[in-house]
């Protein structure tokens, strides 16, 4: 199985004007390949591959050595992630999905990472050595498992430093097995409800960083711009949207985590966030409670862990009765399930959970009904 271990990393003033320099090398060699790309185009209608770029690194090292301080796979990298974005930008045009977004030139603030592959660095404990920059201290909170296939060094918008190890092989978490399924319901009011009734708030202490987010957002919306006063704003606004962000991923990993340790299948509602995107009333809660990020973490866990997903496609799932199945029409302002034909009265989004664990195994059961027959 492939892992990615994250850690925050402490480094002297020296390594830092090292890595600082290798992002504006990395950046510049983004840029110019774009440039290259761009003109080709242009020029000869011509599209030039990933590999011609890679090929032409010998010769921009010779004309410009300022780029040889960086190791070479660093810099193959740069033309991957240029090539990726490429291709991600073609991908988008033939499934014509919404605006495409053609590769942009990257400001300052907007590179932030480099990456090393099997060469140039060394792991000796917590501290990591990196070729012709120096030493990072990690703050190792897990050990790292499997085999590192790749090292990526990000700078935070506040200035902080992260290295993540991309891992190959790493061995699957074992939890006690157990038989039980449970469907998940996400909410508007509350962050879930699943179907064995347990209702998960959203966390008070992610409402009162938003709260100091949005305050300093809108300070730094009055400085004028290129003030210093401009500047220490931008850092607080940083400094607490990664607060923020950080907060609502251990969030959201405490709750997956939990959902995968004592659930052998768990079902979610397959959502096209994008499309509710649209529905700007939606869209703000949408975006706090990261339904998104909880359902990757949830697949990514469950694999790890030998335990199922499955997506369930929402049919009404807020709108039947779970109990005898007949359709109690509201809207989404009615949050409490009253069903008319058999009594059953249920909080609104644990009667949907209960629907979405029901549609999950009655799908389930007839695709394995087909494999035996
Ligand atoms: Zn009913």
């Amino acid at each position: 199985m492939r892992k990615t271990y994250l850690y925050r990393a402490k480094i002297n003033k020296k390594t830092e004007a090292n890595c600082n320099q290798w992002l504006e090398i990395c950046r510049t060699l983004y840029n110019l390949a774009l440039e290259q790309r761009i003109d080709a185009y242009k020029k000869y209608g011509k599209s030039i591959s990933c590999i011609s770029q890679q090929n032409q690194l010998v010769e921009l090292k010779e004309a410009f050595p300022e780029f040889k301080v960086v190791g070479s796979q660093v810099l193959q990298d740069v033309i991957e992630r240029l090539d990726r974005a490429y291709k991600a930008f073609f991908l988008r045009i033939k499934q014509r999905n919404g605006k495409a977004g053609f590769p942009r030139f990257k400001s300052k603030n907007r590179y932030d990472s480099f990456t090393l592959k099997q060469a140039g660095w060394k792991l000796e404990g917590k501290y990591l050595y990196i070729k012709n920059i120096g030493r990072l201290k990690l703050f190792l909170s897990k050990p790292i498992l499997g085999d590192i296939k790749t090292v990526t060094i990000r700078r935070s918008s506040s200035g902080k430093w992260f290295v993540s190890f991309s891992c190959d092989n790493v061995p699957v978490r074992k939890f006690a097995s157990t038989n039980t399924s449970i469907g998940i319901d996400v909410g508007i009011k509350s962050f879930c409800v699943d179907s064995d009734g347990n209702q998960i708030e959203n966390p008070k202490y992610l409402k009162k960083s938003l709260k100091l987010l949005r305050k300093r957002q809108r300070s730094l919306s009055r400085k004028v711009r290129g003030s210093n006063r401009r500047y220490d704003a931008r850092l607080l606004v940083a400094k607490c949207h990664e607060k923020v962000s950080n907060q609502r991923k251990d969030f959201l990993h405490k709750v997956a985590n939990s959902y995968i340790k004592n659930n052998q299948t768990i079902y979610i509602e397959e959502i096209n966030i994008k499309g509710m995107m649209r529905n700007r009333h939606l869209s703000r809660s949408i975006a706090d409670s990261s339904w998104g990020m909880f359902f990757n973490f949830l697949l990514y866990k469950a694999e790890e862990a030998d335990r199922v997903v499955v997506k369930v496609t929402p049919n009404g799932t807020s709108q039947i009765c779970s109990g005898c199945g007949e359709k109690v029409p509201k809207s989404l302002s009615v949050r409490v399930h009253q069903c008319p034909f058999c009594n059953l009265v249920l909080d609104r989004d644990h009667n949907a959970s209960l629907n979405i664990l029901r549609v999950g195994q009655t799908r389930q059961a007839l695709s394995t009904q087909r494999v035996f027959a």
